[in-house]
């Protein structure tokens, strides 16, 4: 079975996630004989769903929804799977009142008498233009005392308790990209989200992957830590004790390839709390935002995102906490910072002579990327593989 493995497959892929179903798929199709490991006992990485055992679509760590501008990351989903298109709207418990997140005209009218909102509706246009987009931070910093005032109520009630829960640090001292993904809204869309198209695959997430990897030059193996399987000696990499010259795709996290020799690069992860409830509804949202208290971040009831019909109803409670690296524990979020991101450069020399191997994906990148960019990078890496190889 070893001898002549190198024959067997072209290409080595670690991880069925997005970024290796993709990649998998794309060389595939361009004639590659393709093997894909994957150490879990399933494929769809975090985007993964299956049935509770009350028949309801649940996803096992944490709410998928799709969204993207990219017509190409789109199109190219499209192929393996039919939509259930909707607009995710997300709203905010703050002291026991539900507000629309990210914050906007709507929620401005409904925190302020509607004398004061038309006043601070106005001056925000003015200030801003309608149907534009204000990183938090940037509104705080605002010459105007009317608009930090604003500033300052949504800074206390969505952002500042929220962000210390989810990564243990304030607003000012995370990546401002991240407060950033969730602007205020100078408009009067209550969507999460504001790209043309959002929604979830019709049949679930698996069955979308499952579509993709359902090729004959595709080999899954699933419960596999490809790191029992791969070495790295001189500028080579071996697969099953074989030098192999094929491209070898790795998209888990950089710093377990090499054992962690530089200390392990900094994670957030969440503990899921799973629970199934016989009434019909449990929160009339998809999601719920604890922004002021709690100590989970969010609830997610499922059937609201997938639009699933059932008597009962299961949800979710997030709560984060420090990765450390324990046996369970998952990578979830990495941690964008200068000290972390030199750490990762250091990992990232000891492939610099190895050029068949290409690290992808939101681990082995060591980067926020949502699925439709990881889409994008995975078609990109892999036309840069098919035009080295032509
Ligand atoms: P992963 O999905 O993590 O896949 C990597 C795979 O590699 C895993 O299956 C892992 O088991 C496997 N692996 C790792 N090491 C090894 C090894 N040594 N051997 C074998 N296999 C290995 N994006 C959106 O667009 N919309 C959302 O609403 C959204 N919500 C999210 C909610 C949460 C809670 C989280 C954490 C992320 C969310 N994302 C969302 C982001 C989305 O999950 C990622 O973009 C996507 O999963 C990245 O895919 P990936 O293939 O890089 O990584
Ligand atoms: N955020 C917040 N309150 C909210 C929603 C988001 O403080 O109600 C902040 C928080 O720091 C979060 C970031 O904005 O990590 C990005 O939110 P997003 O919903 O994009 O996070 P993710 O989808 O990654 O969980």
């Amino acid at each position: 079975m070893k001898k002549g493995r190198e024959k067997m497959f072209d290409s080595v892929i670690i991880g069925a996630g997005v970024a290796g179903c993709v990649a998998a798929r794309e060389l595939a199709e361009a004639g590659k004989k393709v093997l894909v490991l994957e150490q879990r006992d399933h494929i769809g990485g975090n985007c993964y769903d299956e049935k509770d055992e009350h028949g309801i679509l649940i996803h096992k760590y944490g709410p998928h929804i799709f969204h993207t501008k990219a017509q190409r990351a789109y199109d190219y989903l499209s192929r393996f799977t039919e939509w259930y298109a909707f607009g995710h709207e997300v709203v905010a418990n703050v002291h026991g009142r539900l507000i629309p997140v990210p914050f906007n005209l709507n929620t401005l009218h409904m925190v302020y008498e509607k004398e004061e909102a038309d006043v601070l509706e106005k001056k925000l246009v003015d200030a801003f233009g309608m149907e534009t987009r204000v990183p938090i931070l940037k509104l705080r910093e605002h010459e105007d005392p009317q608009i930090r005032q604003i500033a300052d109520y949504v800074y206390e009630n969505i952002f500042l308790h929220y962000t210390m829960k989810q990564w243990g640090q304030t607003p000012e001292e995370i990546d401002p990209a991240v407060t950033g993904r969730v602007p205020v809204l100078i408009s009067y869309d209550n969507r999460y989200f504001q790209e043309p198209y959002q929604g979830m695959p019709l049949k679930g997430y698996t069955p979308m992957f499952e579509a993709m990897l359902d090729h004959p030059g595709i080999t899954v193996e699933t419960g596999v830590d490809a790191r029992s399987r791969l070495d790295f000696r001189g500028n080579q990499v071996f697969f099953d004790e074989e030098a192999f010259t094929g491209e070898v795709i790795y998209t888990g996290p950089l710093d377990e390839l090499f054992d962690c020799r530089f200390g392990r690069l900094p994670y957030r992860s969440l503990n899921f709390e799973f629970e199934y409830l016989n009434q019909e509804d449990y929160q009339g949202h998809s999601v719920v935002n604890y922004t002021v208290s709690e100590a989970f971040t969010r609830i997610t009831e499922f059937k609201y995102l997938t639009g699933q019909k059932a008597p009962g109803t299961t949800i979710v409670r997030e709560y984060p906490f420090a990765y450390t690296g324990a046996e369970g524990e998952i990578p979830y979020y990495s941690i964008a910072s200068e000290e972390n991101q030199k750490l990762y450069e250091k990992y990232q020399a000891l492939l610099a002579g190895i050029p068949n191997v290409y690290l992808l994906g939101r681990l082995a990148e060591y980067k926020y990327y949502n699925m439709d960019a990881m889409v994008l990078r995975a078609l990109k890496l892999t036309d840069r593989i098919q035009g080295h190889c032509s």
